[in-house]
Parts: structure tokens; C-alpha cells; sequence
């Protein structure tokens, strides 16, 4: 199976937070905290157009001007989400330089900013040629735990406590469509950017008996006509969708952990932070952060597949400890779960 989503770390772990997560065949991505951003490439960035912020500690959200000088100039509608107060943080960075040469931009870059209440999403815009002053409406929706919904996938979050809300983020892919390629050489069709259209039509429950046109060489221009249905049964596989977790800094307490173990459960890929040695772990409770045994012990008893540690301390000059102890947690505890 060829995954859809392929998750990394933009830094190394002991440098800023920030997941890239890109799209398979597609120029998207989203983006799971802004840390700094320079070592991503900027056609990567200006795949981003959805942004998920854990919380503003600045090595979380330092990255926000990079993204914003990137964008500036290009038609864009870029979504922000953050724990409360971030409206005022993103305003404030805004805030922060003179727009007097915008109103005359002929692109539209809009920002769309969300601030994540227990209950309640508000949500403002800031257009580039208004100088991002913030727009007039505030929106009120109600927030139920997810934050971005889509045919193909939905995004989640649950605020966890890190002295302040830290939001804890799932990627979930609806179900995951695998093509298979001899049947595609059997029917004479080659992959394309039709296949895309192909899985948004299955994703959206497009009616099985209606047509679907491939266009993909045969010839100059032409295309043929498939029932949707028919095409799918011969060259879709479905199997159970991705799901990607990230958990950034947050305190090792009962309710955290509750909140994680749900959040994150059986995801295949889990990121979470590891700030400290569990021998340090009455520091780590000071700072509200997790040990490297204690992100295992989560990944383990949420059984995830795949688990990546990351947010070491810079009082430790390797990260070989954090990880191995790490790993070791997670397996002791994917063992004790096996049948
Ligand atoms: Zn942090």
C-alpha cells in the first residue's frame, strides 16, 4: 500500500517543532506546528494550506513570518488554528510591520485564523489588501473536536495541559484507495491526474452508476467512459485510512494521558514529544513536559504502528538515550498488549 500521507519533521528533535505532512499526487500539505521553517523548501511551504498550532510558545510559532513572506504576493486563502488567545497572536505579529504598498496587490491572500475554545471555534479573516487589518465579522461556530473536515479525511484536536492548552492533533483518512496497477494495464489506461478525480468521486460517494470519463492518453484528447462502479471494482483496493497523531508538550498526568490514549489510538504514525530522561522526570513535571519513557508508555498502550520521538532538551548532546528509551517503553508495552 502506497500511504497518501508522508509525514516529517521539518527540523531536527532538538530543534523547533513542526510536522510537514504533503499529499500524495497532490500540490497540498498541512502543517502541524510552526516552528521555524527555513529548512523546508519554499515549494513545499507553498503547499501548506492548512495550519494547526499546538500552542504560541515562540519555538512553536516562530515560524509564522516565513510562511507570511512566502505567501505575500500569491493567491492564497490560508487556514490558521490555535488555542485560545491566538487571534490576538496572530494580530500581533501583523501588527508588527507597515502595509501601506498592499492595497493595490491584485492577488487575494487571506488568512482565515481560528481560535479553538473548549466549545466554541471563533473565527476572523485578514485580507493582504486590507493591511491584515482584522476582518469585521467574527464567527462563532460550536467545536465538537474537529477542526477541518473533508470528504477524504478529517483533522481533530484535544487540549491538553501544558500549564496552558496545548492542542494534541489526529490526521485521519477516511479509507485509503490503492490502485492497482496490472488492472490498469489491462484496461489500456495509463495513471494520470484523473486518478485523483477517480478517489474524490469514491471519497464523496459519488452515485456507483454514474459516468466517469478517464483522460488519459489514448491518443490525442480523447477520453473513454467507465460506470463509475464498474471501474472502481476492478482497479481500487480499499483498505482502512491513515492516521497520523502528534502530541507536543504537555504534562504526564491522568487527564492528559486519558485525553492522548483516545486521541491517538491505533494511529499508525504517532510523533510525540520526549523532552526529557524519565530520570529527569520530576524536572520534566516542573516544565510540563513528558519523558521519553513516558511518550513510549503513551504510544505503546494507544498501540500505535510507528512512533517518532522528537522536542529534546538542549541539556542532552545526543538523542540516542531519548529515543532508545523511548522505543524500549513503547515495545515493552506493545508486548504486554499482544494476545
Ligand atoms: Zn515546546
Amino acid at each position: 500500500m502506497r500511504p497518501s500521507f508522508h509525514p516529517r519533521l521539518v527540523n531536527s528533535p532538538f530543534d523547533d517543532p513542526a510536522l510537514f505532512i504533503p499529499f500524495l499526487l497532490q500540490k497540498r500539505a498541512v502543517l502541524f506546528d510552526l516552528g521555524d521553517l527555513h529548512a523546508l523548501a519554499p515549494r513545499d511551504i507553498l503547499k501548506i494550506s492548512h495550519v494547526f498550532v499546538s500552542h504560541t510558545h515562540m519555538d512553536h510559532f516562530v515560524g509564522f513570518d516565513h510562511l507570511l513572506r512566502l505567501f505575500l504576493g500569491r493567491e492564497k486563502h490560508l487556514c490558521l488554528f490555535g488555542p485560545p488567545g491566538f487571534l490576538t497572536n496572530v494580530e500581533g505579529k501583523l501588527s508588527g510591520y507597515t502595509w501601506n504598498l498592499v492595497q493595490h496587490y491584485t492577488n487575494t491572500f487571506v488568512l482565515e485564523v481560528s481560535e479553538i475554545h473548549p466549545q466554541v471555534l471563533l473565527t476572523r479573516h485578514y485580507r493582504v489588501q486590507d493591511g491584515f487589518r482584522p476582518g469585521p465579522a467574527l464567527q462563532r461556530s460550536t467545536f465538537d473536536g474537529t477542526l477541518l473536515a473533508e470528504p477524504g479525511l478529517t483533522i481533530t484536536a484535544a487540549a491538553l495541559d501544558h500549564r496552558i492548552p496545548s492542542l494534541a492533533l489526529v490526521l485521519q483518512e477516511r479509507f485509503h484507495v490503492n490502485i492497482r496497477r496490472d488492472r490498469l494495464d489491462a484496461l489500456g489506461v495509463m495513471p494520470g491526474d484523473w486518478l485523483q478525480r477517480f478517489k474524490q468521486a469514491l471519497f464523496c460517494r459519488q452515485d456507483p452508476a454514474s459516468v466517469f470519463e478517464v483522460s488519459a492518453r489514448f491518443g490525442r484528447g480523447r477520453t473513454r467512459a467507465f460506470v463509475l462502479g464498474e471501474l472502481a471494482a476492478q482497479i481500487a483496493v480499499i483498505s482502512p485510512g491513515q492516521k497520523i497523531g502528534y502530541i507536543a508538550d504537555a504534562v504526564y498526568s491522568p487527564e492528559n494521558i486519558e485525553k492522548m490514549l483516545t486521541l491517538v489510538h491505533e494511529a499508525d504514525h504517532l510523533f510525540i514529544e520526549a523532552a526529557f530522561l524519565d530520570q529527569e522526570r520530576r524536572v520534566a513535571r516542573e516544565k510540563f513536559h513528558l519523558t521519553a519513557r513516558q511518550a513510549g508508555e503513551i504510544a505503546g498502550r494507544a498501540r500505535v504502528r510507528q512512533v517518532t520521538v522528537f522536542h529534546f532538551s538542549p541539556r542532552y548532546s545526543s538523542g540516542e538515550l531519548l529515543t532508545q528509551e523511548a522505543l524500549t517503553a513503547w515495545r515493552t508495552w506493545q508486548a504486554a498488549a499482544a494476545p
